[in-house]
């Protein structure tokens, strides 16, 4: 009997030791407003990569793996942004760069959909948190940049660094309806509340003026787009000598393939996020046939794209940096993981995860580089 009460009272203390722990360790790790979890915590199953609790945001997985050794995430979604619209960031800049620091990856692409900040926290970055990362900026060119603006591109290449390096056709301003942010996809009534939410700009521009930036029209790309893609192929960044890349935005699979052809012809490198969904499967070969490149994101992971297309025209690049998914490294380790479980090899995953990006940004490949500083 005494035995058992003290069997008993042993292990209530030493659960409340245990809960209490616990308490404390997510109070100290996640540092973020401690909401109920409505979802069971990630655990890294492959098959859940938004199974995250989007009101508290991920938890550090640490995931390893040899994908992410020499890679770069071309396309990252960071803080600090604007706070206003749904797409709500897990981590700011300055954070990932000790993340992806510290699990082996070359570098990433910091994306800001409103704006050419990314070009300035690259500078950052690489004078102040992280040197030997090479990190680059990605600006879109929404309304909050002019829309389709050649001073906007050109401001981008000469900020200190220039490492501005891919400059995006409109995301959340693009007329395409296939967007996740599209005011179109909302049903009748809704559209004032999620343009008051996402795209609050729409109610103060000057009456009369465009609603959304386009860049085609009867099938052909619209005059200052074509213009604005010469001067692009011209344009030389400040202090590192770099050239811009051209990434098609959320566009129409048929813009996808008018920017492809129209940016390679200048000789730019050309990378598509929304191609894998937008595309059929003869517009696909039509488009890697012009030498630019796929995004293969984490919400558009498809191993039978890799063995259909090749994985020379596709670069593994993970969208995450959200609230709702694992942080970058995490994620792009999941998709590597995946991948491979569904027959991918590893000279399929170098070259989707190292060596296409590092092409796409005019970096030697990942292997010379290592091989050079061994020597
Ligand atoms: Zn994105």
């Amino acid at each position: 009997m005494l035995r058992a009460m003290w069997n008993r009272r042993t292990l209530v203390v030493c659960l409340s030791v245990l809960i209490g722990g616990l308490a404390f360790k997510s109070m100290v790790g996640v540092g973020v407003a401690q909401a109920p979890r409505t979802t069971p915590p990630f655990q890294g199953n492959p098959d859940d990569l938004d199974r995250v609790d989007g009101t508290r945001g991920p938890i550090d997985l640490n995931l390893m793996d040899p994908a992410l050794v020499g890679a770069i995430d071309i396309h990252e979604h960071l803080g600090p942004g604007p706070r206003y619209t749904d797409q709500k960031m897990s981590i700011d800049v300055f954070d990932e760069a000790k993340l992806a620091k510290r699990r082996g990856m070359r570098g990433f692409v910091f994306k800001s959909h409103l704006d050419g900040s990314s070009a300035a926290a690259a500078y950052l970055v690489r004078a102040h948190v992280e040197p030997t990362l090479e990190v680059f900026g990605r600006m879109p060119l929404n309304f909050t940049v002019g829309g389709i603006n050649a001073a906007a591109v050109d401001e981008f290449t000469q900020v200190q660094g220039g490492w501005g390096r891919i400059v995006e056709m409109p995301t959340m301003d693009a007329p395409c309806p296939c967007g996740p942010d599209k005011t179109r996809d909302m049903p009748p009534g809704s559209e004032g509340d999620q343009l008051a939410y996402n795209r609050r700009w729409a109610f103060i521009m000057p009456p009369g003026s465009p609603k959304l930036v386009a860049i085609s029209k009867d099938h052909e790309l619209l005059p200052e787009v074509k213009r604005l893609i010469g001067l692009m192929a011209k344009m030389v960044t400040v202090d590192s000598s770099g050239r811009l890349a051209l990434a098609t935005g959320h566009s129409t699979g048929e813009e996808d393939l008018l920017l492809a052809r129209e940016g390679r012809k200048a000789g730019l490198q050309v990378t598509c996020p929304h191609c894998i969904g937008d595309l059929n499967p003869t517009q696909m070969q039509e488009y890697v046939k012009l030498g630019a490149f796929m995004e293969m994101r984490h919400n558009s992971l498809n191993a039978d794209v890799v063995k259909r297309i090749g994985a020379e025209h596709i670069i593994v690049s993970t969208d995450c940096g959200f609230m709702n998914n694992p942080y970058p490294p995490d994620c792009m380790a999941i998709m590597a993981q995946k991948l491979r479980s569904q027959g991918i090899t590893e000279p399929q995953i170098d070259m989707m995860f190292k060596d296409n990006p590092a092409k796409l940004l005019g970096l030697p490949p990942w292997r010379q580089t290592a091989a050079a500083l061994r020597n």
